[in-house]
């Protein structure tokens, strides 16, 4: 006796497949969040990783179990045992919770399933990326042919952006960038094989230009300086105008790594804090981070389309010279990787669906429960806040505690599962790192998460 052969997600069938099993998974997800009742599951590594066990058997049965039995399994532990960004107690990373229509638009892109690598995979979200890249792009730099590449990341367009500027000034390129630059700058440049990059320290957060100035005006041959606009740690954005200005003096090309902060150009309201932004050769800008996408939902942006044109590449199955000729557009030169998942979708769902008005609102929303925690925390007498926040990042310490004890508080708060917080180490301290994401955080969740800091504090 043969196997009934699964259901397919697309043709004419999928729709109507998939209606059923979409149920059990969404059944599946609210067990799951119930079973874990805070923000991440408590009891630590060993205990998750007993139950994910324990749950899941076999991972390949001998006989399948079936769908709904499959997905309620996997979807429930998956959910048990999530850090959830969408609880407001989760705020260590730039872990965004997704909006919800935007996984919705990319269950189409799942059951679809088309591949940005030719046109023949991807009739309509091969348009769709072609569309809202050139919006994005346009929305970022104000010059006749602005372009971008969606890409799996900040970590992929820091190595685009690297990858172009050494095409462009050869393999002797020196990145320059600040001790506050995200870790991929450096990888980048140990991928691309390029000289080990100049770290520039930042004792006050964000790059200083006369430090700048120094160095560039000490280091021969080409370099590259990258700034950043929203430190990993601090969320700190560099002195973009100045920066750039010390860059035209030495000849010398900028990029910014706007991953985090990138974003806060669809807000009119925290938009001037990106002043300078437009004056970088490349652009690195994170959708899901500020973004509100499910990962992954990245961007590299650049001036002028040429800039892209090191990427262009050949391969006669999916872009003939002839069939390019015949009209079929080429893809191959908008990304190092072949089989590629149409991100462009549910960004441009989103887009569509709130609005400027919209996305403004949630950012500025967001920024400002970031801005009401710091305050608190500032007006307590049993914390030291850092800095007020320049984005969403807030960074504070219990007092008294010193550094070891601050390390351990903020496993105790993972192990026991109550809060998810980080960690950055800035004035050669250490510091807790809230990093505020959810635009649903209320302050009432904000005085609980101080409630919980303070029992663990005086325990
Ligand atoms: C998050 C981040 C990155 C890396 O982006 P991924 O999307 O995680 O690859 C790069 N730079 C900065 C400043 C970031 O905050």
């Amino acid at each position: 006796m043969t196997a009934p052969t699964p259901p397919l997600a697309g043709g004419q069938g999928g729709a109507d497949a998939l209606r059923p099993l979409l149920d059990t998974v969404l059944t599946a997800l609210r067990t799951g969040d119930a079973a874990r009742g805070g923000p991440l599951p408590a009891g630590g590594p060993h205990t998750t990783a007993a139950r994910v066990r324990a749950a899941l058997g076999e991972v390949l049965p001998a006989h399948g179990t079936g769908d709904h039995e499959a997905l309620t399994t996997l979807v429930h532990t998956l959910a048990a045992g999530a850090a959830d960004p969408a609880h407001p107690l989760c705020a260590a990373h730039l872990h965004c919770p997704p909006l919800a229509v935007a996984a919705a638009a990319d269950l189409a892109v799942s059951a679809l399933n088309p591949s940005l690598d030719s046109w023949d995979q991807a009739p309509a979200a091969s348009a769709i990326e072609e569309h809202l890249t050139a919006t994005l792009a346009a929305e970022l730099y104000p010059t006749p042919h602005p372009d971008a590449l969606l890409t799996t990341g900040g970590t992929e367009a820091n190595q685009l952006a690297l990858l172009l500027a050494r095409e462009r000034h050869g393999p002797r390129l020196t990145v320059v960038h600040g001790a506050n630059a995200h870790h991929s700058i450096p990888r980048a440049a140990w991928l691309l094989g390029l000289p080990p990059t100049l770290t520039l320290p930042t004792p006050t957060g964000t790059l200083d230009p006369h430090t700048l100035d120094a160095a560039l005006t000490r280091t021969p041959g080409p370099t590259l300086v990258t700034a950043t606009a929203g430190t990993t740690d601090a969320g700190l954005i560099d002195p973009l105008p100045a920066l750039a200005d010390v860059c035209d003096r030495h000849g010398t090309e900028l990029h910014i790594d706007a991953a985090y902060g990138g974003t806060l150009a669809f807000s009119p309201r925290h938009r001037p804090l990106l002043a300078g932004l437009d004056r970088a050769r490349s652009l690195t800008l994170d959708l899901h981070k500020l973004g509100w996408q499910p990962v992954a939902a990245g961007l590299l942006a650049v001036p002028d389309t040429r800039l892209l044109a090191p990427l262009a590449h050949r391969a006669d199955y999916l872009n003939a010279p002839d069939d390019t000729e015949a009209g079929l557009p080429d893809l191959l030169g908008r990304s190092l990787r072949t089989t590629r998942r149409p991100d462009a979708v549910k960004i441009a769902t989103t887009l569509r669906s709130l609005g400027r008005d919209g996305l403004a609102h949630l950012i500025d929303r967001t920024c400002a429960t970031a801005r009401h925690l710091a305050d608190l925390l500032d007006a307590h007498p049993g914390f030291e806040l850092h800095a007020h926040p320049t984005i969403t990042t807030v960074l504070f310490r219990p007092t008294p505690a010193d550094d070891d004890q601050l390390a351990t508080l903020r496993r105790t708060l993972l192990h026991d599962g109550t809060a998810v917080l980080g960690r950055a180490t800035a004035d050669g301290r250490l510091w807790l790192k809230a990093t505020l994401l959810n635009p649903h955080t209320t302050t009432g969740d904000l005085d609980t998460l101080i409630a919980h800091l303070e029992g663990r504090t005086h325990r």
